[in-house]
């Protein structure tokens, strides 16, 4: 006993005497994926497949215990073929997160080019022409839904739908989502200044926990927002409330000014760098300088 207690001393001793920073590098990325994996999972119809595999889990250890070998033998089988099942399945998800993974700050830092301060400033425009209009639609009920395309590329949605590429004015808005136009049904895709598509479909959120007076024009801006850096915004036809959906979580009731800054500050921030591409080591830097803050 003694033995085996010194040895299990030795062995943990020599792996800190072997503890290098890479190690440590190893420990802190994998902790990261599997933070952000949980977080992810856990709002999404996939938070529901891990509980089911955790209940196997469990029936696997109790028959493995029991010694109850068809049951074993089963679950056995299930594990190692239902892997592969579940990746073909589960496709969609494991793309949004491999998406998220991207988007990270670091993922952004180290990829992501700024806007130029003259494409800000048009970008800045386009959005308080976007907000007026939503005021608008919102006194009269008129409903709304507006993509705003950041990093992912919009073009499965915008396939979808009808192309315009038009100039963005509050008379064009206001004739697209006109109840019984032709364009009126589904979003608009707004890239930078310009309206490049209307009545386009957008994915429809499966997240069991949103609320139920919420119908499938929300949901389908929450559904973009979950599987993409898009911003969205949507008016209520039902109530004329103003609402923006982000990374799958919405903010309702918002007045124009709100909705202007929350659109400002995530398309085009006023940002010291805009407008600078930074050698990749300064990037590194400038994340390591964001993450501390
Ligand atoms: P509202 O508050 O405006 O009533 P809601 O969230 O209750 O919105 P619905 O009443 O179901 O949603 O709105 C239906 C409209 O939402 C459709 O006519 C269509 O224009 C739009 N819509 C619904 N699903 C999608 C989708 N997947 N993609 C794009 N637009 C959609
Ligand atoms: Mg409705």
């Amino acid at each position: 006993m003694q033995g085996l207690l010194s040895s299990t001393l030795r062995n943990m001793l020599s792996i800190f005497n072997t503890f290098s920073w890479r190690d440590a590098v190893d420990i802190l990325v994998v902790a990261y994926l599997i933070y952000t994996v949980i977080n992810l999972l856990v709002h999404t119809r996939t938070g529901l497949l891990i509980k089911g595999a955790a209940v196997l889990l469990f029936a696997y250890l109790l028959a493995s215990t029991l010694q109850l070998r068809t049951i074993k033998f089963l679950i056995d089988y299930l594990f190692r073929y239902g892997l592969v099942v579940l990746v073909v399945i589960f496709q969609p998800e494991l793309r949004t997160v491999l998406e998220k993974i991207g988007r990270t700050e670091l993922g952004r830092s180290l990829f992501i080019s700024r806007l130029g301060s003259t494409e800000n400033d048009s970008q800045k425009k386009a959005i308080d022409i976007i907000t007026s209009a939503a005021e608008s639609l919102s006194s009269t009920n008129t409903g709304a839904l507006i993509v705003f395309e950041k990093e992912t590329p919009m073009t499965d949605i915008i396939a979808t739908g009808t192309t315009v590429d038009a100039e963005i004015s509050e008379e064009l808005i206001g004739n697209i989502f006109y109840k019984g136009a032709p364009l009126h049904d589904g979003a608009v895709v707004v890239r930078k200044d310009r309206i490049v598509a209307a009545a386009c479909l957008l994915p429809v959120s499966h997240n069991l926990e949103i609320s139920r007076d919420m119908g499938t024009r929300h949901r389908a801006a929450l559904g973009i927002s979950e599987n993409s850096d898009a911003i969205v915004l949507v008016v209520s036809e039902e109530n004329g409330f103003i609402s923006i959906a982000q990374n799958g979580i919405i903010v309702r009731q918002l007045d124009k000014n709100r909705a202007y800054q929350m659109l400002t500050s995530e398309l085009c921030p006023d940002n010291p760098d805009a407008g600078e591409q930074l050698p990749w080591y300064k990037r590194i830097v400038n994340y390591a300088k964001v993450s501390k803050q």
